[in-house]
């Protein structure tokens, strides 16, 4: 059973790596984005209320998101989980190791994936997911084989995030350093933090991010 978080800023590529070790690993993804997401879909309350402040590139509450992932751990059953956008605050962070405690279990790494801020942007404005399978692809560096056909399941339904544009992200990029980078120290000082060089390829992320769970 290995636990992981995949921490870094928007479009480091957390759920590109997430995805792969969910098909190699059969880990289970945790992605708080996700499931925000399906909430608004969906229609919730819950969905409704956190609607703008997404759009906008705030955090969502704590409150909320402890709330998500309390319930997905609640089901058990995995190989191990990524977490993937979370946590995002010290209080996540706490509450996260106290939730896998109570479980018995424990946090494997920590991996810190490391860019540069002047390719965020590039990968966020490029960024489409296919709105039937969520598989990630980027208009330079990772398009569809066929134009408008997910590789994966096959879907024409790919889209775009309301939030992937410059201004949104500018915010998101406010948000993680005031409030999400800190979590590297945090977990620098409990031990347990392994840095990846994320502006290499995707399969070169992907061997380092597998080396570190390797190595344990
Ligand atoms: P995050 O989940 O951290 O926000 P994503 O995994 O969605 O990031 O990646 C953001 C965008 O960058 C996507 O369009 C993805 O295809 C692309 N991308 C991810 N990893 C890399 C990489 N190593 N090199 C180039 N582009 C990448
Ligand atoms: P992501 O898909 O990880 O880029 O997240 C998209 C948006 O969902 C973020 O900009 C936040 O508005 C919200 N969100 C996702 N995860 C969290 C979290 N752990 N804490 C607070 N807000 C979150």
């Amino acid at each position: 059973m290995t636990n992981v978080i995949l921490l870094g800023p928007p479009g480091a590529g957390k759920g590109t790596q997430a995805k792969r070790l969910v098909v190699e690993r059969g880990m289970t993804q945790l992605s708080t984005g996700d499931m925000l997401r399906e909430a608004r879909i969906s229609g919730s309350e819950m969905g409704l209320k956190v609607a703008a402040v997404m759009d906008a590139g705030g955090l969502v509450t704590d409150e909320i998101v402890i709330g998500l992932i309390r319930e997905k751990l609640q089901h058990g059953g995995s190989a191990g989980y990524i977490f993937d956008g979370f946590p995002r605050t010290l209080a996540q962070a706490d509450a996260l190791g106290d939730l896998l405690s109570q479980m018995g279990q424990k946090l494997d790494a920590v991996v810190a994936m490391e860019v540069d801020d002047g390719v965020l942007v590039r990968r966020i404005v490029g960024r489409y997911t296919c709105g039937n399978c969520s598989a990630v692809y980027h208009d330079e560096t990772h398009p569809t084989a066929k134009p408008g056909v997910c590789d994966s399941c096959g879907s024409t339904n790919l889209v775009r995030r309301a939030d992937d544009n410059e201004e949104s992200l500018r915010h998101r990029l406010m948000e993680y350093y005031k409030k999400t980078s800190p979590l590297i120290g945090y977990y620098y000082a409990k031990g347990d933090l392994k840095r990846v060089d994320a502006l290499a390829k995707v399969e070169e992320v992907a061997a380092a991010v597998s080396s570190v769970l390797d190595r344990g």
